[in-house]
């Protein structure tokens, strides 16, 4: 197992897994879900599985979770593979897997995990395979975060979605001791009302996103 920060900004233009995934992230936020979006690929590159966030939502498609606090999008991806063995197989999500989807990813036997951006209530996860054989043996090789307008976006939003419903919640108040320009925006979003609108296509959104905190936009 090995946990690097990616080595070069990660591809986020059209056509390339990740960024399907924000599509998808995008998805999940205009149907009132929290903002992350998965997809797998095989060995040559591929999307063979798509999935994203429907926490928020009474409906999602045959056996998925909707809902749930644990309709997580890695979840609606790896929910729908038959067991088999995946090593070889890439998982691509907007956000760094939380525990219930490492393990799942474990459990799933995925390979590699890619994730745009960084999560830090994920801290200290990558202690799992040091303290359990299976998950040492299982555990996937996970590569992230990237950076740029598109991996700020990943986190903001999904940060503000959180802080929309849990405004002075453990997890808000870790947020802002962790990254408090990232919080600081997010927080402006839900006090002052500056969602995206779901009217915007994914770049406009983003660069919504990037121009509440100054941040360099996509073009
Ligand atoms: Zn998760």
């Amino acid at each position: 197992m090995t946990h690097v920060a990616y080595p070069a900004q990660m591809d986020c233009e059209n056509g390339t897994p990740m960024r399907r995934a924000l599509e998808l992230a995008w998805d999940a936020y205009c149907a009132g879900s929290f903002p992350v979006g998965a997809v797998l690929t095989e060995p040559a590159g591929a999307i063979v599985a798509e999935g994203r966030n429907h926490a928020g939502e009474s409906t999602a498609p045959d056996g998925l979770m909707r809902g749930t606090v644990i309709a997580h999008a890695e979840m609606s991806v790896l929910a729908q593979l038959p067991q088999s063995d995946y090593a070889d197989f890439t998982l691509w999500t907007t956000l760094e897997p939380c525990l219930l989807c490492q393990a799942a990813a474990t459990m799933s036997h995925i390979g590699h995990v890619r994730y745009l951006a960084p999560d830090s209530i994920c801290d200290g996860l990558d202690a799992l395979p040091s303290i359990n054989a299976h998950a040492k043996r299982r555990y996937p090789e996970i590569v992230g975060p990237g950076f740029g307008a598109e991996a700020t976006f990943a986190a903001v939003l999904p940060m503000a979605v959180l802080a929309s419903s849990f405004r002075y919640g453990s997890a808000v108040g870790h947020y802002v001791a962790w990254s408090p320009a990232a919080a600081a925006v997010a927080l402006r979003i839900v006090d002052d009302g500056l969602w995206p609108s779901r009217d915007l296509g994914l770049n406009a959104a983003i660069d919504h996103v990037a121009a509440l905190g100054n941040w360099a936009t996509t073009d």
